[in-house]
């Protein structure tokens, strides 16, 4: 790393992307290449000998961008928001500057030591009962993903269970979910060698806006046990993905500690909001888990990658990821004096993610930070107000944070017809390169989401939003 190269091509570089933020709007929010575009704009191999920065510049800009989809501007809606902010981007460059491996506290004391004390900043934020902070058993960590987190807590309850019932049982073991629980959790099982048939994905419907069923998972617990198979998994989510349906917390929790079955929250969207006194509520119950993630790379103006896992008691995670091999020994470790993150995850090497979450925490401070949260979900209450005014159009379930499911309504009962309507109308949105929404399907009904949580946006790109998707539409329905 040679520091005035660094220098002269960092200042390059930092200019290049704050262009790009200013005229982020220019750009249609959804690429609209073709599959394979770039294979005939590229070389077939890495060049022999150096080439300037300039040139590399100019390849982003004419190669690069066209096949990015901004998911920074101000028009992106779909899926869920993946905030980046410049407290967020800068603390991810601090980390790329040190260059760090934080993998046991002895390799950089700073990065486990951060992480430990931003996790508490964090769990105190959203009210996490105090077996979440690392000062007992407890504590968070930050992990790439959710999916890596659920993935962690799956293998450790797993050997939590087959410790206390025998290592041949894995057969017996059965985990609940809900039908609207992410797909990550479905791979976690695989992965983790739960049986498919042991899996329970409880049905949900529109009577509870899609929320899981404590009388449901009863029922499905007492038939296992009936069976002689051993409940032991409960994946509950506040703001699923689909439509962000909360499941209650506190009822579930208590069929699941009853059951002596391991409780994970997967609050990866709508756990950012909780930071806010009038949102908390949508965790009451949190009390009742084991484990609790929430993603500050989604709603939280942290850059991806930055999953914040908090359990109750790390000794179920070491005790099933720890390794000790003589290359990593040393003697912080061996006198069991220090965190060592790299038992509470799957891969070895860590990089300091700390960083952009403390410097996220910092330069924004937390009143700021719940501003910004309620800020979006008031520009999504105005956009449902706008949906529900039009008459073509309904809203599917009811907003509770800043996602809004809605739909053109179909004619004549042919939800058929309707649903080949909205997929229609989402593409025309979409090809218009305006905004960017993506779909879902509740109950058979595909259903147009509007998610709500780009920094940018603002009241003006939300307005404009709807009158490209009310164009579109009432371009559809006269045609
Ligand atoms: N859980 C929920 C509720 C999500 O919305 C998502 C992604 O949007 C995930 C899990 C998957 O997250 P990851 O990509 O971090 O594994």
């Amino acid at each position: 790393m040679d520091s005035e190269q660094l220098r002269e091509y960092g200042h390059r570089l930092i200019d290049f992307i704050a262009d790009y933020y200013k005229t982020i709007e220019s750009f249609p929010v959804l690429s609209q290449v073709q599959p394979g575009y770039l294979h005939k704009l590229l070389p077939d191999i890495a060049p022999d000998h150096p080439e300037t920065m300039d040139q590399v510049l100019d390849d982003v800009r004419a190669k690069i961008l066209p096949g990015v989809t901004h998911w920074q501007s101000p028009s992106f809606f779909a899926y869920y928001p993946a905030n980046s902010s410049v407290a967020g981007f800068l603390g991810d460059m601090l980390s790329a500057g040190l260059g760090i491996m934080g993998f046991s506290w002895i390799t950089s004391p700073a990065a486990t030591e951060l992480e430990m004390i931003v996790l508490d900043w964090l769990a105190k934020l959203l009210n996490l009962p105090d077996q979440f902070l690392s000062k007992g058993n407890g504590g968070g960590v930050i992990q790439g993903s959710t999916s890596e987190a659920i993935l962690v807590v799956l293998i450790a309850a797993r050997n939590k269970v087959l410790r206390n019932v025998g290592q041949n049982a894995l057969e017996k073991l059965v985990v609940y979910s809900s039908d609207q629980t992410h797909s990550a959790f479905q791979k976690t099982c695989q992965i983790v060698g739960i049986h498919p048939e042991n899996c329970r994905v409880l049905e949900t419907d529109a009577s509870t806006n899609y929320a899981l069923r404590p009388g449901l998972l009863q029922e499905a617990v007492s038939q296992d046990l009936e069976a002689g198979l051993i409940p032991f998994f409960l994946c509950a989510t506040v703001g699923t993905t689909s439509s962000a349906a909360i499941d209650p917390l506190a009822e579930l929790g208590k069929i699941a500690n009853s059951n002596d079955m391991w409780f994970h929250v997967d609050a990866a969207y709508a756990g950012s909001a909780c930071i806010c006194p009038e949102y908390r509520q949508y965790i009451d119950g949190v009390e009742t888990t084991d484990s609790f993630s929430m993603s500050a790379h989604k709603w939280f103006l942290t850059n991806f990658d930055c999953s914040l896992l908090w359990v109750k008691d790390q000794d179920s995670l070491t005790e099933a990821l720890s390794t000790n091999p003589e290359y990593l020994k040393n003697k912080a470790s061996q006198a069991n004096l220090v965190v060592d993150f790299k038992d509470w995850q799957i891969p070895l090497g860590r990089s300091f993610r700390s960083l952009k979450l403390w410097m996220v925490l910092r330069l924004y401070g937390s009143e700021a930070l719940k501003n910004y949260i309620r800020n979006h979900i008031k520009l999504a209450k105005d956009f449902e107000q706008l949906v529900s005014e039009d008459p073509n159009f309904e809203i599917v379930t009811p907003r509770i944070f800043s996602l809004v499911c809605f739909r053109l309504v179909p004619a004549k009962n042919d939800e058929k017809k309707c649903n080949n309507q909205n997929r229609k109308l989402q593409d025309a949105v979409n090809s218009s390169g305006k905004l960017f929404i993506s779909h879902t399907a509740l109950s058979g009904k595909i259903v147009l989401r509007c998610a709500i949580g780009a920094p940018l946006t603002e009241e003006k790109h939300v307005k404009e939003a709807w009158n490209v998707i009310q164009d579109e539409a009432s371009f559809l329905l006269h045609k």
